[in-house]
């Protein structure tokens, strides 16, 4: 399943966020959340589009869009050392698919910091340097190995330069998700799972009154990161987790209302994370299941098909195809079909977010 770790300083607010994650009753009632390992939780997608789906096709089932969250605790300054448990936590960030990193965007005396100040601009760079040294010292060992062949190896000489970038730009104190290298070069390296090339956004966590406008650190956040094309989410942990405590829908809902919310920070944290592990969602819409399926941009028809199983893929003839807003205007597959709305498409069609999906295979 695809992750996003969740990483931080201690003391910013990881865990609360985590748990407010893991406690079902923060989420609508089809959403559930389990927590398969301490640190690690399965959590469905909220998607509106399924919701509407569920209404027109009425099936006996539905089953969303799921994502693992890991919770990274641990991380300090001198983890790519080897410094307490840093390495432990280094690798577990090399599991994930994408970075959720949460700043500390709050005052309160009571909460210590480990540097001795609220600076969330310090504590991101503290992060990134030690996810940059990690990558450094990957870099290096990756380029002492292939050294010697680069000088008749082609595909060695090609994979030396592109570590020679990499090297450079993270010695300039750059994250590797920034440097100028080409998708295709990019692919000579993908084996050593690069830190700072996983795709990130930053969550300030905020104090109550500060979650609709930001306050002064968010500020000097959005402004340090506004190259990074990285989302920022403001999120109030401290509002989510009385969300997390309260056991009724419309209960969440009015005390959402009151803080001029229209949404808990907990789904929009949900959907961004989704958003940022850069997918596709195509659906299946059928009495028995109504279905949300994870794919990579650029799918064809049949590697989308062996998504729900390898046989549809090899047995793959051909699919047919309904876009969403065609379902959703005129209601059902029967009423898209008269209205020559119903694509059949072939093995080089590329699916597109929201398709509607009907595969016809050879078993
Ligand atoms: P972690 O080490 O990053 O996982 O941080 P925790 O989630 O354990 O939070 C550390 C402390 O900060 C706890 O005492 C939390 O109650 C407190 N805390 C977390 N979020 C907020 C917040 O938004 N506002 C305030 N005032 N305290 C918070």
């Amino acid at each position: 399943a695809l992750q996003c770790g969740i990483v931080g300083l201690p003391n910013v607010g990881k865990s609360t966020l985590f748990n407010c994650l893991s406690n079902a009753k923060a989420q609508a009632a089809n959403f559930p959340f389990c927590t398969i390992e301490p640190n690690i939780g399965v959590i469905t997608v909220p998607d509106d589009r399924l919701t509407k789906l569920e209404e027109l096709v009425k099936p006996n089932r539905v089953v969303p869009n799921t994502i693992e969250i890991v919770d990274i605790a641990g991380l300090v300054k001198g983890a790519s050392k080897g410094e307490g448990l840093g390495n432990q936590f280094l690798g577990n960030i090399r599991a994930t698919n994408a970075i959720i990193h949460v700043l500390r965007c709050f005052d309160d005396g009571n909460v210590i910091h480990v540097d001795g100040s609220v600076d969330p601009i310090r504590d991101k760079e503290i992060i990134d340097t030690e996810l940059q040294l990690k990558d450094l010292d990957t870099v290096t060992k990756r380029i002492q190995k292939v050294e010697k062949m680069a000088k008749t190896d082609k595909d060695a000489k090609r994979t030396f330069d592109v570590l020679s970038v990499i090297k450079t730009h993270i010695e300039s104190g750059k994250s590797v998700r920034s440097a100028a290298v080409e998708a295709d070069d990019f692919e000579f390296i993908q084996d050593l799972g690069l830190l700072t090339q996983k795709p990130v956004m930053y969550v300030c966590n905020v104090d109550e009154g500060s979650v609709i406008d930001g306050n002064a650190y968010v500020d000097r956040v959005k402004e340090a990161v506004k190259d990074e094309n990285a989302e920022v989410l403001v999120i109030s942990a401290k509002i989510e987790s009385e969300i997390a405590e309260m056991d009724s829908y419309e209960d969440r809902q009015e005390f959402l209302a009151d803080l001029g919310l229209t949404e808990s920070g907990v789904n929009k944290l949900i959907v961004a994370a989704y958003r940022l592990l850069d997918l596709y969602t195509y659906f299946t819409a059928g009495v028995q299941e109504v279905r949300a399926w994870t794919i990579t941009k650029g799918f064809t028809a049949p590697q989308a098909a062996g998504v729900i199983h390898t046989d549809f893929e090899k047995g793959f003839i051909r699919a047919e195809v309904i876009k969403y807003t065609d379902f959703v205007t005129l209601g059902s597959e029967a009423a898209c079909k008269d209205a020559g709305k119903l694509g059949v498409e072939g093995k080089t069609y590329v699916v597109e977010d929201g398709d509607i999906m009907h595969f016809r295979f050879n078993v």
